[in-house]
């Protein structure tokens, strides 16, 4: 599948986190989440889309669900894991952990896994943050998280972002928790003119030219010799998804763009560098042991 020339380079993480266009966070003041099972459900031909894509690639990959959109859709985790891919959490219905509190957050948690697990069929052992929401506001997430037994967690974007961020958190895999186990494997950044900005998806990936998302990765690869950290959603190939008309302009815009030309992008990408599973990525980054501590 890979040329030779990628063999020397880290296996990078390839994730979707699994939730439908009237679910993101930037619509969340706009659209209440007592509508949401009103609304046109997309993630199933999104979803099988995404596994088209990635089986033609020949990669597999990590799905971090919803626990609320698990629970409708059983038959597609069951679908996602027959085709080799990870089952992980995406918390129940996207609150961000940092308005959750510990004991919101241990519920979140739980109810997701629950659903999750129940749906597909397979154990749930990773966890990313709706929005990435795992920052300076939330000491006690990790405790809560290495409580419940997860494995690694993939919940911080170590940058400072309108939305979200926490800038002072180490770049790559660390151990957030002396004693424990648990990984934290932080979304990619790259560096330009000495600061970091966010490389590992979203805008970046869709908005912005492929050759950027190209320069970044590697940039990790090849300079750091990490494994990278990439995520996109199922509504980010879907043109023909319904448009929210009354949410703020900034965030049409960054939703809206570039729709159309994503699975050609996601094609491009998976292409040119080497891919994998999340779970399997913690295993590798476990192994660099006393590396990771933070
Ligand atoms: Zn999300």
């Amino acid at each position: 599948m890979h040329s030779p020339m990628h063999s020397g380079e880290p296996i990078n993480g390839l994730s979707v986190d699994v939730e439908d266009w009237f679910q993101v966070g930037a619509f969340e003041q706009v659209i209440d989440r007592d509508s949401w099972s009103t609304l046109a459900d997309r993630i199933e031909r999104n979803c099988d889309a995404i596994l088209r894509l990635f089986a033609d690639a020949g990669v597999k990959g990590t799905f971090f669900t919803l626990g609320w959109v698990a629970e409708r859709h059983p038959a597609l985790m069951r679908r996602i894991v027959a085709e080799g891919h990870e089952i992980a959490s995406h918390g129940w219905d996207h609150e961000r952990v940092f308005r959750l509190g510990a004991k919101g957050f241990a519920d979140d948690l739980a109810r997701a896994r629950a659903a999750i697990e129940d749906a597909a069929g397979a154990a749930v052992t990773g966890y990313r943050a709706p929005s990435f929401s795992i920052d300076a506001r939330t000491p006690w997430a990790f405790e809560v998280l290495a409580e419940q037994g997860y494995a690694y967690s993939s919940s911080v974007a170590p940058i400072a972002h309108d939305h979200y961020g926490w800038r002072e958190a180490p770049r790559f895999a660390f151990r957030p928790l002396p004693g424990s186990d648990l990984i934290e494997i932080p979304v990619t950044t790259a560096m330009f003119a000495g600061r970091r900005f966010g490389a590992g998806g979203g805008g970046f990936f869709r908005v912005l030219p492929y050759g950027f998302s190209r320069w970044a990765i590697r940039q990790v690869n090849q300079r750091d010799r990490r494994p990278a950290v990439f995520y996109f959603h199922p509504w980010e190939i879907d043109p023909e998804q319904p448009r929210v008309a009354d949410a703020p302009m900034r965030s049409r815009l960054r939703h809206y763009t570039n729709l159309g030309v994503m699975a050609g992008k996601l094609r491009q990408l998976i292409g040119e560098f080497r891919w994998g599973r999340m779970d399997e990525l913690a295993v590798r980054e476990a192994a660099r042991g006393a590396a990771l501590a933070a």
